[in-house]
């Protein structure tokens, strides 16, 4: 009998933390950061205490009780007497890995609490997003998914014999095996090992899949972002398979037709499948919002921005092609360009930032002149390309600036005419936080009198996309009846959903198909 237990993911998008355990082994299938719960509690100026280790998010509920997973430096002294009587608790060891299908980090943030010893599975590529999000920004000692900074040197001697204390005061990356290890040149290895911080990185050689206990299959999938993957994990059961976040309608979406058939091949016992967008009709395609992109900045005076999710590459490359076609140049910011050359020493299809014409470096006004080693790297690669605020400015018609909200911060430099352009390419808001931020970002729209394409507005205090504004975002989540496509033609003999606010909408429309749909509770087991 296999056993499936559910600490995050339950009634919830995001937070992903399922346990599997078999005579086989023992797996987590992702170990996620769960925003929503953790916004019910914190925001930016109040958060966990990074030097109460683990208390906080043990007692907020924010991790499992699970004594024995987590990395011993971030234990206090008798921390685990007063979880005893909790619910959940309970000792668990010897855990053989995390499948983690994606570098979200509603999917692999928590990682970071795990002890240091046990392996992450995943694609090269979504290892490698990892460390570029941590190269390249300020992971909190809670989003320490590729290396980690530990708070105890001691405590970690001893692990990999040497590795670490080499290092000592540095960086501990983690064990990464990953289903593609053939597509590593040493150029892509000398990446993942070589240190981008002040400190010292004790690095861990990429190793493979095979020395797992379980048989295990890496299906790659379409999401909005790159590298994701489901898993199939062979148990005493039969195969169980688990979705992680998917799509259709992307520029990889025969990856997930793919996916389908080779998982209906198996004949799954079980698929714990997302259903993140149940409750919309339809998608719209990546395809799409080129088409309507283009048509938007293509007739627009002035400066263009562009704004879309972070470590979404197919979207970049979607306004590559837009600002290619519009005769403008793509304006990037360093962690963008960081992102891209981590990605191409996989993906030689990617484009290279030094031969590609309509690639700039935006560099930050106030840029300090010491920079980190990852962007003083960054712009001495491609210092032939790097434009300042003042070329923006005295030449707005020629750029399309990839800026988020919380780049706005550049606009009193770039000061962009009136009339310029502000191309809203992403999901509506979910958050209070987010929607304090859509009047803030109004606020600056309307100072700079700027138009907008693609924003959601605030209509009886909810905040909806105007039908005419739709087609400029293609959402990472597959739709409800490609949900019910990909169940139905996987046909396992048991559902279980997660990922979702309405995991219902399974069960009443599968209630003809033979399946047994089971919706998980937190913290609870389901044998299968
Ligand atoms: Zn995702």
């Amino acid at each position: 009998m296999v056993k499936l237990t559910f600490y995050g993911g339950v009634r919830e998008i995001g937070g992903n933390k399922v346990l599997l355990e078999d005579d086989k082994g023992k797996l987590f299938l992702d170990f996620g950061y769960p925003y929503k719960k953790y916004h019910d509690f914190y925001e930016e100026y109040l958060k966990p205490r990074a030097g109460a280790g683990l208390l906080d998010l043990l007692v907020m509920g924010l991790l499992p009780h699970l004594k024995g997973i987590y990395r011993s430096d971030l234990e206090t002294e008798n921390l685990w007497q007063q979880f005893r009587r909790a619910e959940h608790y309970r000792t668990l060891e010897d855990i053989d890995g995390i499948l983690l299908t994606h570098a979200h980090l509603d999917h692999s943030g928590h990682i970071s609490f795990l002890k240091e010893d046990i392996p992450v599975y995943a694609t090269a590529t979504t290892a490698f997003i990892a460390k570029a999000i941590q190269d390249s920004g300020k992971a909190d000692f809670d989003q320490q998914v590729c290396y980690f900074t530990p708070r105890v040197e001691e405590c970690l001697r001893g692990w990999q014999q040497g590795a670490y204390v080499a290092s000592s005061g540095g960086d501990c990356q983690r064990r990464f095996r990953v289903a593609d290890k053939s597509r590593l040149s040493e150029q892509a290895r000398n990446f993942w090992e070589e240190g981008m911080r002040q400190k010292k990185l004790a690095s861990q050689p990429l190793d493979d899949i095979s020395n797992c206990s379980f048989n295990l299959q890496c299906f790659p999938l379409d999401h909005s972002i790159p590298g994701a993957c489901a898993w199939g994990i062979e148990t005493s059961s039969g195969w169980v398979i688990y979705s992680g976040d998917l799509r259709l309608h992307g520029k990889r979406g025969r990856l997930t037709e793919a996916f389908m058939k080779e998982a209906a091949q198996l004949h799954p016992r079980a698929l714990i499948l997302e259903g993140t967008n149940v409750g919309k009709a339809e998608n719209i395609a990546e395809a799409e919002v080129y088409e309507n992109a283009f048509k938007a900045i293509n007739d627009a005076k002035g400066l263009v921005i562009a704004d879309f999710p972070a470590r979404d590459v197919d979207r970049l490359l979607t306004f590559l092609r837009v600002a290619r076609d519009t005769k403008r140049k793509l304006a990037i910011l360093p962690k963008d360009a960081y992102l891209l050359k981590t990605m191409r020493l996989l993906e030689p299809e990617i484009p290279d930032i030094a031969r590609e014409d309509a690639i700039v470096l935006y560099q930050e006004t106030t840029a300090s002149k010491s920079p980190a080693q990852w962007l003083k790297k960054t712009y001495e690669e491609y210092s032939s390309k790097v434009v300042l605020a003042k070329d923006v400015r005295s030449n707005q018609d020629d750029f399309i600036l990839c800026f988020s909200f919380f780049d706005l911060n550049e606009l009193p430099s770039i000061q962009p005419r009136a009339g310029s352009l502000y191309v809203f390419s992403s999901s509506e808001p979910h958050t209070e936080e987010q929607e304090m931020d859509f009047w803030r970002l109004h606020h600056w729209l309307e100072h700079f009198q700027l138009r907008a394409s693609g924003l959601p507005v605030e209509k009886n205090g909810k905040w909806e996309m105007p039908e005419e504004e739709k087609g400029l975002h293609a959402s990472g989540h597959a739709c409800g009846p490609d949900l019910l496509r990909v169940a139905r033609e996987i046909q396992p003999e048991i559902l279980i959903p997660v990922h979702s606010e309405k995991p219902e909408f399974y069960v009443d429309n599968l209630s003809d198909s033979g399946m047994d749909i089971i919706l998980p509770a937190e913290g609870r087991t389901v044998e299968v």
